[in-house]
């Protein structure tokens, strides 16, 4: 009797890391990690303490930059939009790359004081562990490979991308998969984000993010009373949008999370606005409730007289796309995850499948193979000032993805 193709798969890849797991080289790279802990230390207290605010990337991208130089990678480089790049040469140039990424913006404005130091055998800081825990895993990973001299079939793009963040709306990725020159020359995407070993992001949660401006002719609130008030059009866009049907399956969110406008109370506003976050890992989930959103602005600005050069008494309305992340799913029988748990059974690790945004929803919007796992270790306060590291364990996370990057490879 035949097993069904992906047990057939699961097993396959099984056989493959433990005979991986066993060949020489390979061993002495994954024992590299836990000998050079104080080395990995350095360097991710030396990456944090740069800074890399949204769209101001460019020192800390220099730095990495030579450090991909002095690990022996090729054609290092900063691309056209600031992202590090570097190639481990493959054995066979005919197989296509496995590129393995890591962002290095932060979430902190320039001039925050990001307060980088160690204290005992933790790190604390700004940014220590998103996403200076993924740089370091990629200086890792190139470290122990070379130093090993393990040779791999498919070459392996080392990329320290910008504009994962907030606003940076995944910039970085965005340009590697549709104008870089490697768009069309890689095969599966291993992200490094953050600390930990428990999670296996496979599902892109997909985001929407809108400005919505409504626009009059303003005035006194006495003299000109009568002319429309576009806080109130707002108010009632708001409340009409807000019965569009939210199912929990498959989960959808939306949010009204700012609203501005208006200069006095005597005052007949001339503008007001609000920001919408629209989120699912489904597509079609975003995109019925973006129509609903506009359907709901047009159906009430429809009720006042529109303001044009000649009737400028009226209503103007504007809706601005102020960010976009596609929304995807990672067929569950796709290699990569075969190979990911896999992994994780040979080194006794106990992850689960996430839904997040992270640099992989590019690629999987593309319909590529890719997965966002941690950098090994554990962490905290991301996104904030106590945010702190502690690497205890981090050998781990290195160990689980040296072995996913080496088995989608292929070594000899
Ligand atoms: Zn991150």
């Amino acid at each position: 009797m035949a097993l069904p193709a992906s047990i057939n798969a699961q097993t396959a890849v099984q056989h493959e890391i433990t005979r991986l797991a066993g060949l020489r080289e390979v061993h002495v790279a994954m024992e590299w990690f836990r000998s050079h802990e104080p080395q990995l230390r350095d360097w991710q207290l030396e990456a944090a303490a740069i800074p890399a605010p949204p769209f101001g990337e460019g020192r800390r991208a220099e730095w990495l930059r030579a450090r991909f130089g002095e690990l022996g990678l090729q054609d290092v480089q900063v691309d056209a939009i600031g992202n590090v790049v570097g190639v481990r040469p493959p054995a066979d140039p005919d197989q296509k790359l496995v590129a393995v990424t890591a962002h290095i913006d932060t979430v902190f404005a320039a001039g925050t004081l990001l307060n980088i130091r160690r204290e005992g055998d933790r790190l604390h800081g700004a940014g220590i562990s998103d996403n200076a825990a993924g740089i370091v895993g990629l200086l890792a990973l190139a470290s122990a490979l070379r130093a090993a001299g393990v040779r791999h079939s498919a070459g392996l793009l080392f990329i320290g991308n910008v504009g994962e963040e907030g606003e940076g709306d995944l910039r970085g990725m965005r340009h590697i998969f549709t104008e870089s020159q490697w768009k069309d020359r890689i095969g599966p995407t291993v992200v490094l984000d953050g600390a930990a070993t428990d999670t296996i992001v496979s599902e892109a949660l997909g985001s929407r993010r809108f400005q919505v401006t409504i626009t009059g002719p303003g005035g006194h609130s006495w003299s000109e009373f009568g002319v429309p008030n576009p806080i109130v059009v707002l108010a009632r866009a708001i409340a009409r949008f807000s019965r569009v049907d939210l199912p929990a399956e498959p989960k959808i969110s939306a949010n009204v999370g700012v609203i501005a406008g208006g200069t006095s109370v005597n005052s007949i506003p001339e503008s007001a606005s609000m920001r919408v976050d629209i989120r699912s890992a489904s597509q079609p989930e975003m995109e019925r409730v973006e129509r609903a959103l506009r359907q709901a602005v047009a159906e009430v600005t429809s009720e006042y007289p529109k303001r044009t050069r000649n009737t400028a008494k009226g209503i103007g309305c504007e809706i601005q796309l102020i960010g976009c992340r596609p929304a995807a799913e990672l067929d569950p029988n796709a290699r990569i995850l075969h190979v990911i748990r896999a992994v994780d059974e040979h080194l006794g690790n106990h992850a689960r499948p996430h839904r997040a945004s992270t640099d992989a929803n590019i690629p999987l919007s593309l319909g590529r193979e890719a997965i966002s796992i941690g950098a090994g270790g554990s962490g905290g306060g991301a996104h904030t000032l106590q945010e702190w590291y502690d690497p205890v364990g981090r050998d781990l996370g290195l160990k689980r993805a040296l072995l996913a990057v080496l088995v989608l490879a292929g070594v000899k």
